[in-house]
Formats: C-alpha cells, structure tokens, sequence
C-alpha cells in the first residue's frame, strides 16, 4: 500500500490542488491529513471540504483547534492572532463540525499519525532537536510516527544508539531499515518555512518500505492575491513567496 501525508494546508487551496493532482500521478492508495487545514490562508472552508472528502484519517493540528476558539492564542504572534481571529470570523457551520470532529492521534497498522509529536500531542511540542526526538521516540509504540507542525520536513531515525536526522532529497525514493524506527516530518503542503516555497507531501510505500518527499511549484502569486483580498496580513502572501 502507498499512503501520502499532506500536512499543514493552512487555508492554500491552490497549493492543495496542485499536491492532489500530483498524488494523481504516484499510484497512490489512500491520503492522510496531519492537521492545520486552516490558518494564515484565505480558503479553509474549502480546503476543510477536500480534505473532509478525500482523505482516509485525519488529525486536529493546533491551529485547526485555535479556529474553533478551543486553544488560546496567547502565544501566537501578532500576525498569527489576526490570522486566526479572520479564520474564526470565516468559518462556515460545515467546517466547524468537521474540525470539532478530528482527534488528536490516528493510526494505520505499525504508523502512528500526530500533528505535533506522539508524546502527549495536545501540547504542540516541537521536534526540532534529537534531544527532543529521543524523547518522543520513547513515547509510541509503533514503528514510524508521521508529524508536521514545523513546516520543515526531515526524517529522524532510532537505530541502536541514539536518534540521527536526515534531510531526505525530494522526489527520491529514501529507503528505511526493518530494525529502525521513525519519525518523519512531511513538510507543509501550503505554507512551507525550509527556504523552498514549492509546496511538499510525502508517499510512504509500505510494501517497498520507502519514503519520497515530493516538492511542487503552485500559482503562489494567486494566493498571495488573495490573501491581499481577504484583508489578511500582506505578509503571510510574502512568507508563502520566500518559503519562510
Ligand atoms: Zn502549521
């Protein structure tokens, strides 16, 4: 079987079509969301509507959470409020049900499925550091965890001794060892922060057990465009053109 993990959508629906299409093209059996299907960008309900409708599981990422008015947005920066008190303001009945409805953890067989991290995911803990890795690693049980949340995608891995990170290459099949496990970070699919504005997912081939992390050019300008239109800060369209 071929899973494909999009995460971190945040509102692009053109970015999000653009990942459809090419998941089209990769044999591809089933597609997870690893959660922020809204925030920053100008088209949740949309986007909420096509996960709703495509995908298999589906996870709540922290701001999905923050657009239902359930996670204080204290730490947020300026922008990120502002954002997230437009998207609470543009929701439709229709995405709130089906957000409300998204759990914390998901599984499928051996993978494990969090927006931020395995360990406790409902406080949004970040896995930028081994230190951290090591930590999280000792809280699951199955063999790979898929998470987003940084925008940064980058497979960590636990042999024997301790965790090791390897910034995979896109559109390159990366093979995993039997005997280690994983956390793999998928990327953002609307709203990447590695310097590479092109959109990315990640297929995992379960039978061949390998990775491949694909990047996409999209119409950013027409998103850029619109969030202008909507009233959103301007620099949530520029982020989107740097990759940052
Ligand atoms: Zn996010």
């Amino acid at each position: 079987m071929r899973i494909a993990f999009i995460s971190d959508i945040h509102a692009n629906y053109e970015a999000l079509q653009t990942v459809l299409e090419d998941i089209e093209t990769q044999s591809i059996d089933e597609i997870v969301s690893l959660g922020d299907i809204v925030g920053y960008g100008p088209n949740p309900n949309e986007c909420a509507a096509v996960v709703k409708e495509r995908c298999e599981k589906s996870v709540l990422g922290n701001h999905d959470q923050a657009a239902l008015g359930l996670l204080s947005t204290e730490y947020f920066n300026e922008i990120a409020k502002q954002a997230t008190q437009w998207t609470i303001n543009n929701l439709s009945e229709d995405t709130k049900a089906y957000l409300s409805s998204l759990p914390f953890t998901e599984k499928i067989e051996d993978v494990r499925l969090n927006h931020s991290s395995p360990l406790d995911p409902e406080k949004w803990t970040y896995v930028l550091t081994l230190e951290e890795a090591k930590r999280q690693f000792a809280g699951f049980d199955e063999r790979i965890c898929f998470i987003g949340h940084s925008h940064v995608p980058i497979v960590l891995e636990q042999g024997a001794e301790r965790p090791s990170a390897i910034r995979y290459p896109s559109d390159e099949p990366l093979e995993l060892f039997p005997d280690r496990r994983y956390i793999v970070n998928v990327g953002s699919v609307g709203q990447p922060r590695d310097r590479d504005p092109r959109s990315a997912y990640v297929w995992y081939d379960t039978q061949l057990q390998t990775l491949c992390l694909r990047r996409l050019d999209y119409e950013v300008q027409t998103v850029r465009e619109k969030i202008r239109e909507a009233g959103l800060p301007e620099f949530l369209g520029n982020r989107l053109v740097e990759g940052m």
